[in-house]
Parts: C-alpha cells; structure tokens; sequence
C-alpha cells in the first residue's frame, strides 16, 4: 500500500496519477475514471509503488474484450472512451447545425448543451462543463457560430487535462467536409 491509498482497496490516485472518483454509494465511478484507474480501485489491478510514482504499472491486464467473444459484452466506457464517443456525436450534430437557424432551432440546441451539462454521466466532467457554460454564452446564431464556440468548449477541456489544444480554424475539415 502506498501513501496515496486509504485501504488496499480504496486508493485514491490511480495508476495513471489521476485521482480516483467513487460515487455517493462508495463505488468507483466506471464513467468518470480511466479503465485503468477503475480496475485499479476495484482490486483488479494490484496497487502497486508504480502507482505512487504516478506511472502506468508494468503488468497491465489484457483488454477484457479480447478475451470475450460475443461483441455485444463490452464493459461499460470508462471516461476515456465516454469522451471520445460523446465529442464525435457532439461535433457531428453541431455540423450539421442550420446556417440560418430558426428561433426553435436555437431553443433545441441551447437545451441540448444545458441538458449535458446536468446529465453528462461523468458528474466532475458535467460540473464543470456547466461552469464553462455559465462563463462562455453558447453562440447558437449560425452553424460557424456554433461550431467555434463548441471548438473553444471542447479546448477548454482540452487544457484541463493538458491535451494538445485543436486548431479552432480547422473545425470544419475535421468535422464535415474532410481534409481532402
Ligand atoms: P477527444 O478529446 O475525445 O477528441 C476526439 C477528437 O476530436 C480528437 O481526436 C480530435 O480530432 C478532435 N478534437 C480535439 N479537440 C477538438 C476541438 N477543440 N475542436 C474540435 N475537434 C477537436 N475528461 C476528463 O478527464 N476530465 C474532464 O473534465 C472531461 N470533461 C469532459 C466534458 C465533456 C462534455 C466531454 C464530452 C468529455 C469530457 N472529458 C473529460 C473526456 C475528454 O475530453 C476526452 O474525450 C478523453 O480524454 C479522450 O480524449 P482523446 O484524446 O481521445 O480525444
């Protein structure tokens, strides 16, 4: 056990360095944890020093969908692929976005952001995306509006989390017409 963990089997840094999130239950939070973190906390992965000096652990167990040969039994998306899945259904739907978006247009989209911010499943992700919300108005005028705006949100998160920030003038070969 390190001097980052409560009990053996309630760390609270992960093996990616990150700090674990459990939820109101005491559980650790499949959607807001990366898989590794997550099998770490549930005693699937041992806790090890690698843990403490905030590296990836040498053993890292085979991906549980290699093993499982029915494609339906997945686990659950950890906040890793949460993310990624949700900002590919997020920028896809924000592309298609109306040039000249009606009143009801408008009403749908801003609800849209809102009800992510309440509901997103990974709760400090959704926290502090309404925070981001409250502090950037949502441009919902026109589909470059949008779609900029979206940009800035997403690399906001970006450099939350110390990922390389995207080239908001590049938005549109990313996300609707190609690179060709
Ligand atoms: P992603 O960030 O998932 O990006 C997918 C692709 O989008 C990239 O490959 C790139 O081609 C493109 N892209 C990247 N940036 C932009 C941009 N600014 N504009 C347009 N396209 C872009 N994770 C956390 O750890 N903490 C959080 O607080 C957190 N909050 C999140 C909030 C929301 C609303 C969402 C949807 C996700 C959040 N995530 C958070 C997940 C995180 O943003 C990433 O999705 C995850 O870390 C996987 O990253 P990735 O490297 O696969 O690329």
């Amino acid at each position: 056990m390190t001097s980052e963990t409560t009990t053996e089997h309630k760390p609270t840094i992960g093996a990616t360095g990150r700090k674990i999130i459990y939820d109101e239950d005491g559980k650790p939070c499949r959607s807001c944890n990366t898989l590794l973190d997550f099998q770490m906390a549930t005693g699937k992965l041992p806790i090890s020093s690698s843990s403490s000096s905030k590296q990836p652990p040498k053993t890292i167990p085979t991906p549980v969908s290699n093993l499982i040969e029915d494609e339906y039994k997945q686990d659950p998306p950890d906040v890793e692929l949460l993310g990624r899945s949700s900002w590919t259904f997020i920028h896809s739907l924000c592309a298609k976005y109306p040039t000249q978006p009606s009143n009801e247009d408008k009403e749908q989209i801003s609800s849209f952001f809102k009800m992510l911010g309440r509901m997103y499943p990974c709760d400090w992700c959704a926290k502090d995306f309404t925070k981001y919300l409250q502090e950037n108005k949502l441009d919902n005028s026109s589909n470059e509006g949008l779609n900029m705006w979206l940009c800035g949100a997403h690399n906001a998160v970006n450099k939350k989390i110390g990922k390389k920030e995207f080239d908001c003038q590049l938005w549109k070969k990313r996300w609707k017409d190609g690179w060709d």
